[in-house]
C-alpha cells in the first residue's frame, strides 16, 4: 500500500510539473503581440429596454449652411473668390502675390514669380479648391501643367495635367508628392475645371520637437476618393527623404513650378476643424 501511495504521489507531482511546463508555454504565448480588442465601455452596462434610454439632445450640433449649387458653407473662410489676391503673399519674401488675376474669377500662375501662400495660417482643415490645366498643352511628364497644393505650407498634393501624359505614379496628379500615389486618376479633360476637396489633419510633435502623430489627408478629386485618410510621412521634396520639422499652424501654399505651367485656381475656401 505504501509503495502504491508513493507512486501515486510521484505521478501527481509529475502531472503537476507537466502542467507547470504547459502553463509556462501558455504564458509565453500570451506575451506575443496581438491586436488590441476594442471594447466600447459605454455599451457594456445592462442593455436598455426603452428607446429613450439611447437618445440624447445635448450638446447641440452646429447648423451650417450647405455647400451645394456652387455655394460655400456658411462657416467657411474664403481664401480666394476672384475679387483680389489680398489674402495671398509671395512665400519667400512676404511681398504681394504677383500671380495674374483673371476677369472670370480665377487666378493664374505668373511664371517664375514664386510660390504664393495665404497670410492666414491653419491647422486641421477641410479645404475646397478648384484648378485648371491650360490649353494648348505643352511638354510632357512633370513639365505639363505642374503646380501643387501645399498643406500646412509643406506637404504637397500634386496638381498636374496627367491626361495622356505618363509620369511616376507617386508624382502624378492627386499624389502626396513622392510618397503616396492616388487611388484613382479622376481628372476632367484638359482645360476644364477640376475640384479637390481635402480633409487634412496636422501632425503632432512632443516638447523635444519629435513627431508623435503623423498628419493624415483625405482627398476627393472631382468627387472620387483618391487619398483615403493617408498618412503623410513628412515633407514632400523633389530630391531626398521626407523630413519632419516640428511646426504648428501653417499657410496654404500654391506652387509656381517655374516652367510656364499656366495653371489656374478659383473658389478656394477652408473650414477649420
Ligand atoms: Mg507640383
Amino acid at each position: 500500500m505504501k509503495k502504491i501511495h508513493f507512486l501515486g504521489i510521484l505521478s501527481f507531482l509529475i502531472i503537476l510539473s507537466c502542467k507547470e511546463e504547459v502553463k509556462e508555454v501558455a504564458i509565453e504565448k500570451t506575451e506575443e503581440p496581438k491586436d488590441a480588442v476594442i471594447v466600447h465601455e459605454e455599451y457594456t452596462k445592462p442593455e436598455p429596454t426603452e428607446p429613450e434610454a439611447t437618445e440624447y439632445y445635448e450638446p447641440k450640433v452646429p447648423v451650417v449652411g450647405p455647400a451645394t449649387g456652387g455655394k460655400i458653407p456658411a462657416d467657411a473662410i474664403v481664401l480666394f473668390d476672384g475679387s483680389s489676391l489680398n489674402g495671398w503673399i509671395h512665400t519667400q519674401d512676404s511681398t504681394a502675390a504677383k500671380w495674374r488675376l483673371n476677369k472670370d474669377g480665377s487666378m493664374t500662375v505668373a511664371d517664375k514669380t514664386g510660390n504664393i501662400r495665404t497670410k492666414q495660417e491653419f491647422g486641421d482643415i477641410q479645404l475646397h479648391i478648384e484648378w485648371r490645366s491650360p490649353l494648348p498643352v505643352q511638354r510632357e511628364g512633370q513639365n505639363r501643367g505642374n503646380s501643387g497644393v501645399f498643406l500646412n505650407g509643406m506637404y504637397e498634393i500634386q496638381v498636374l495635367d496627367n491626361n495622356d501624359n505618363n509620369t511616376y505614379v507617386n508624382g502624378q496628379v492627386g499624389s502626396i508628392y513622392k510618397q503616396g500615389p492616388p487611388l484613382a486618376m479622376a481628372s476632367v479633360p484638359t482645360g476644364e475645371w477640376n475640384v479637390y476637396d481635402i480633409i487634412y489633419h496636422a501632425p503632432k510633435f512632443n516638447d523635444d520637437g519629435a513627431k508623435i502623430k503623423s498628419a493624415t489627408v483625405t482627398v476627393l478629386h472631382n468627387g472620387v476618393l483618391i487619398q483615403d485618410h493617408t498618412e503623410i510621412k513628412g515633407t514632400t521634396p523633389y530630391i531626398g527623404w521626407p523630413k519632419n520639422p516640428a511646426h504648428g499652424k501653417g499657410p496654404l501654399m500654391l506652387q509656381d513650378h517655374g516652367d510656364d505651367s499656366r495653371v489656374s485656381y478659383r473658389n478656394i475656401w477652408v473650414r477649420e476643424l
